[in-house]
C-alpha cells in the first residue's frame, strides 16, 4: 500500500520535505493556512506593489542609500 503523509506548512521546509517524499513515491498532501506558498520567503502584495518578506527588507536601506550592508551594520551596532 502506498504511504500517505500530511505536511503542515508550505514554507521552504515543508515544500522541500514534500518534494523529497513525493520523489520517493509517497502520496503527499501539503496544508497551508495562508493563501500563498513560501512561508517567510513569500511576498506581500499591497496594491500594485510587491514586498519580499525575506532578506530584501533587511538590506533595503543599504541598497537604496548605496552604502554597503557592512557599513550600515557597523553604524547601527
Ligand atoms: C527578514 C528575514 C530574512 C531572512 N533571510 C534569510 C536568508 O538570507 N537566508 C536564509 O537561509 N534564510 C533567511 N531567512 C529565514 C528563512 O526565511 C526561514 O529560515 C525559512 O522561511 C524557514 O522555513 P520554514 O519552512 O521552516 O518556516 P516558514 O517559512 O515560517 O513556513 C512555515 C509555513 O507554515 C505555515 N503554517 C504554520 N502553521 C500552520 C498550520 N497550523 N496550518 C497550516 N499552515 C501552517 C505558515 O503559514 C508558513 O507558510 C530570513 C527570514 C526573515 C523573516
Amino acid at each position: 500500500m502506498k504511504q500517505r503523509v500530511a505536511v503542515i506548512g508550505a514554507g521552504p521546509g515543508g515544500l522541500a520535505c514534500a518534494m523529497l517524499l513525493a520523489g520517493r513515491g509517497v502520496d503527499v498532501t501539503v496544508y497551508e493556512k495562508q493563501p500563498i506558498v513560501g512561508g517567510r520567503t513569500s511576498r506581500v502584495q499591497v496594491g500594485d506593489y510587491q514586498f519580499d518578506r525575506g532578506p530584501t527588507f533587511l538590506n533595503a536601506y543599504a541598497a537604496y542609500s548605496r552604502k554597503s550592508f557592512y557599513e550600515y551594520r557597523s553604524k547601527t551596532e
